[in-house]
């Protein structure tokens, strides 16, 4: 963020660097259950993001200091693979890593029914395959998605998004430029049936004016993917429910 560059992040026509328009998101594409050691799973491709996430659990929580006798906890790790980004990552976690899966840990605990698994540990593991800007949002996005698969009792599906400024506009979902080298940026996730924010976070600065209106394109980018996220946990599901509501036998008897 707020490196410098010659490459005009928005034209004169307000197409930016991606050929996007400012309200446009990048292309998300969700797909549910696809790793068969986990509980419930996700791959996400957000842009040029690529995620895995992984969910165990409710199971006991270990070591057993971390246990809260009256709630289950909502354990998240967050990591960037060494090939993930263009200059190899030194592998294991860091600082930004550690921020990251703590942030996001918050977000998801906060829409868990967890009282009704107490002393038990959901364990949220996002690998970033292929990072390009936005990841703490895609992995968290995708981390939702999986813990629905996961059959965790949630009270709604929480999805994440950024706006910011570049090149002196306000644009929805920042690409790996307009992360470089622009003026801020404000991820958010929200638990869409609510409205309720679980996360907000922010690089760089915006005007009084700029924030109300970034926080809103973030804000309508969530709910855009949150559709999506339905849209990929009814796909999978759907194909395991039969046709109609799955009464019609009842009904014969
Ligand atoms: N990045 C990188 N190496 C790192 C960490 C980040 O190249 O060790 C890149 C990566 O593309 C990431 C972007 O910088 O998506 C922005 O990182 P930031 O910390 O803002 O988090 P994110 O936008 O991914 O949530």
């Amino acid at each position: 963020m707020g490196g410098k560059c010659d490459i005009e992040l928005i034209d004169k026509k307000g197409k930016r660097v991606d050929g996007r328009t400012p309200e446009q998101l990048r292309d998300v594409k969700i797909e549910v259950g696809v790793l068969h050691g986990a509980d419930g799973s996700c791959y996400l491709e957000w842009g040029g993001n690529k995620v895995m996430a992984g969910v165990y659990g409710p199971r006991e929580a270990v070591p057993r200091r971390v246990q809260n006798a009256r709630r289950a906890i909502v354990q998240c790790k967050y990591n960037m693979a060494a090939f993930s980004v263009d200059e190899r990552k030194r592998p294991g976690p860091d600082r930004r890593s550690r921020e990251i899966s703590k942030v996001i840990s918050e977000a998801l605990e906060a829409v868990v029914l967890t009282e009704m698994f107490p002393r038990a540990s959901i364990d949220v593991n996002i690998e970033i395959l292929q990072a390009e800007a936005g990841t703490r949002c895609a992995g968290l996005t995708a981390a939702a998605v999986a813990m629905a698969d996961a059959g965790i009792p949630m009270r709604d599906i929480p999805v994440a998004c950024a706006a910011g400024k570049a090149g002196g506009h306000v644009v929805m979902d920042l690409g790996k430029l307009e992360d470089n080298f622009g003026e801020a940026d404000l991820p958010i996730a929200i638990a869409p049936r609510t409205g309720e924010i679980l996360l907000m976070q922010m690089d760089g600065h915006l005007t009084p004016e700029e924030f109300e209106r970034a926080f809103q394109l973030a804000f309508d980018g969530c709910i855009k993917v949150g559709e999506l996220q339905k849209k990929a946990l009814m796909e999978k599901y759907a194909k395991a429910v039969p046709e109609g509501n799955g009464n019609e036998a009842a009904k014969e008897e």
